[in-house]
């Protein structure tokens, strides 16, 4: 075993975490410490084959960062292998285009991206000076979910919106779910040689859902914006809409415009089309049970994904590859199945049989042979890339 990474994602009530060897190759353990700020806080560790779940004294980060430390004080062996700490970053904004070792100078810089991720950048930040103080001398690195769409021209992320408000406040698109796009690019060109010099298309569906185009290797673009909120509907997230709407509901409801966005963020997608729930997989379980608003969810997140897919494709040079990632992308055979449906005039059509009988976790091409595009399950590995690019940094 060597050169393990301790990978952090620091959100203001939870810290998941997971130490990975050998390349990223191995995990070692994985946990989450939860309810964090409150007094029912615990922190759970999974590790050869068993969960053990410890209560935290006083459900600070601090405290959650220091069960880590005793975890790995009990066991040498792993912690002499410790070389590096990784942190997932929600914004970079426009300063960051790439990981990068972290010093002062970026530990501002990810404090001045909080305006557009208020309740995630704080958060980052804070395991990132825990972490210096528990774990003095070992690098740390930041790895951005909006680096990898740096790459858009300014005609895809610029809003048709008096231009002042980019010059003076950076209001732009810039994207999510980066890392996650960035691994199945390259993991794809493992698979296919040569795909870094096509066109992919890519939906990453969990709980939060997007799509980027990649074209030769480089985002192109993308269909979240300047927050998380835009492009597909999601669990909880309405996705794009009239804007007008965020007045009409906040003047319906006697709400102000930031109570009535947050209905937009937390009671809408699947959960408010629904009224039943924000999971893909208990909405399949209604829907099979003949409840219609499950299937009305399900159908027009299905037709969102299709049509913002159609949308990013339009930066690229031909379609050759289309990925499924993500919980729903990797385990949804309805809708993959949907979405396709929705994209026959693309010439993109999947084997239904394929499909429905895709192993869980497992790499597969579900095209049929009359479509034009490659269509692929591919499972996504944020950790590994956090792991590699920390790596890579300390090394050079
Ligand atoms: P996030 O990381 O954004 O929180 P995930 O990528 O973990 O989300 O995806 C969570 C979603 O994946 C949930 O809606 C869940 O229901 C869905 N999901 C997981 N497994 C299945 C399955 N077997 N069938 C359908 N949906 C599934």
């Amino acid at each position: 075993m060597n050169d393990s990474i301790l990978v952090i994602n620091c959100g203001s009530s939870s810290l998941k975490f997971a130490i990975l060897a050998n390349a990223g190759q191995e995990t070692l353990v994985e946990g989450i410490a939860d309810r964090l700020g409150t007094d029912e806080s615990n922190i759970t560790f999974k590790f050869e084959g068993t969960k053990n779940t410890l209560t935290l004294e006083d459900g600070s980060h601090k405290n959650a960062v220091t069960h880590i430390k005793e975890w790995l004080n009990e066991r040498p062996s792993i912690e002499q292998t410790l070389v590096g700490i990784g942190h997932r970053v929600v914004h970079g904004g426009e300063t960051f285009g790439t990981s990068v070792l972290i010093n002062q100078e970026v530990l501002d810089g990810i404090k001045e991206c909080a305006q557009f991720a208020p309740l995630h950048n704080p958060a980052h930040a804070k395991g990132i000076e825990v972490a210096f103080e528990l774990f003095p001398g070992l690098p740390q690195a930041a790895v951005f979910d909006t680096a990898f769409h740096q790459t858009l021209a300014p005609e895809q992320y610029l809003y048709p919106i008096p231009m002042h408000f980019y010059r003076e406040h950076h209001f732009r698109k810039y994207g999510f779910h980066g890392t996650s796009y960035r691994y199945i690019s390259q993991r794809l060109a493992q698979i296919v040689p040569g795909s870094d010099q096509q066109g992919v298309l890519v939906a990453h569906l969990g709980n939060g859902a997007s799509t980027c185009a990649i074209n030769k290797g480089q985002s192109s673009d993308t269909s979240m914006g300047i927050t998380p909120l835009e492009g597909l509907m999601m669990g909880t997230r309405s996705g794009s809409l009239d804007p007008s709407l965020l007045s009409f509901i906040s003047q319906a409801e006697n709400i102000s415009a930031d109570a009535a966005l947050d209905i937009l963020n937390k009671k809408s997608g699947l959960l408010g089309v629904s009224e039943i729930s924000n999971d893909c997989r208990t909405l399949e379980d209604a829907m099979m049970s003949g409840d219609q608003r499950a299937k009305l969810a399900l159908d027009m997140f299905a037709a969102r994904t299709a049509k913002h897919l159609a949308s990013v494709a339009t930066t690229l040079d031909s379609i050759d590859h289309l990925v499924f990632t993500g919980g729903i992308g990797e385990n949804s055979g309805y809708l993959r199945q949907s979405i396709c449906d929705h994209l026959k005039a693309l010439n993109i059509r999947i084997d239904s049989n394929k499909n429905e009988q895709a192993p869980r976790g497992e790499t597969l091409n579900i095209h049929s042979e009359n479509s034009g595009t490659d269509v692929w399950i591919i499972p996504t590995n944020e950790e590994l890339m956090i792991a590699l690019d920390t790596i890579s940094l300390i090394k050079h």
